[in-house]
């Protein structure tokens, strides 16, 4: 239980990744807000029946809807958990689309979707919370960057672009706030058996498993794993850093 007493924001965690570090910043004690942003009605449910589980299994927890991409709506949820918990400690950038295409075929939109959701949205839930974690002096961002944001990637300039960025903006802000007792760090998932890999024809994701040596694809609780340390008192001298979580494609 070594995240007893701390608050998490973990964005975009109805699913995928975002469901998996939910459930394991609670394991360890946490309090989790759950963000998802209701495109859907199904989204509330599943945000909803991730708090219940996270209730069930004896942690606390909260549901809480913003579309990151929208300042106002980032700012509110921000407001909305601090309301209920006083404060933040941890904040998960995790939320990402991506919308794959060779860049002459690419849209204006699929361009400004993907940096608008992966790298705005990251900077306005960073800016938002780290207003408590400044006054309390202590803090944890971590945000879920891609390999594709270090080595580049056919078909997903937007996307690398917006991971990339992810890692420049991790940097940077580790530089801004080192002096507050604040970390600040990125994690570079390879593949990992997610709805947004689901998408892939079987061609390319045998072609990727070929490629990894541990012969597997990775699992949401393989990143979670990860994510979780960062957010201990153990990782407490670790910042600006990007740590990558492949299977050992990129050593
Ligand atoms: P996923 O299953 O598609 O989940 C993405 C989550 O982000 C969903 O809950 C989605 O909500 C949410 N989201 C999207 N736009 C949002 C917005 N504007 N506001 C709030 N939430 C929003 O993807 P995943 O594989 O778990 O990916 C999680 C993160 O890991 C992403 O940043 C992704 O780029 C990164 N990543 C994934 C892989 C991989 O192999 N899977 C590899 C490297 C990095 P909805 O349910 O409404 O869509």
């Amino acid at each position: 239980m070594e995240l007893e007493g701390k608050v998490s924001l973990v964005t975009g965690a109805s699913r995928g990744i975002g469901k998996a570090i939910a459930l394991k910043l609670a394991s360890f004690g946490a309090r989790v807000a759950v963000n998802y942003v209701a495109i859907e009605a199904s989204n509330k449910v599943d945000a909803d029946n991730l708090v219940e589980s996270i209730t069930r299994l004896g942690g606390e927890a909260m549901s809480v809807e913003a579309d990151i991409r929208d300042s106002e709506a980032a700012q509110a949820m921000v407001e909305q958990v601090n309301d209920k918990w006083s404060k933040i400690d941890i904040l998960v950038n995790n939320a990402g689309i991506n919308r794959d295409t060779l860049l002459l075929r690419m849209s204006d939109n699929a361009w400004d979707d993907v940096i608008n959701t992966n790298l705005r949205g990251a900077y306005l839930c960073t800016k938002f919370a780290l207003r408590s974690m400044m006054r309390q002096e202590w803090g944890r961002i971590i945000s879920i960057s891609s390999v594709a944001g270090i080595v580049g990637n056919t078909g997903q300039s937007n996307y690398a672009a917006s991971k990339g960025g992810l890692i420049a903006f991790t940097k940077s802000v580790a530089r801004e706030m080192g002096s507050r007792n604040i970390t600040v760090n990125a994690v570079a998932p390879g593949y990992i058996i997610t709805g947004m890999t689901d998408k892939l024809p079987s061609e390319t994701r045998e072609a990727m498993l070929a490629m990894i040596p541990l012969q597997r694809f990775g699992q949401p609780e393989d990143v979670a794993e990860l994510v979780a340390f960062l957010a201990s008192e153990r990782a407490g001298y670790i910042t600006g850093q990007v740590i990558t979580i492949d299977g050992g494609v990129f050593p």
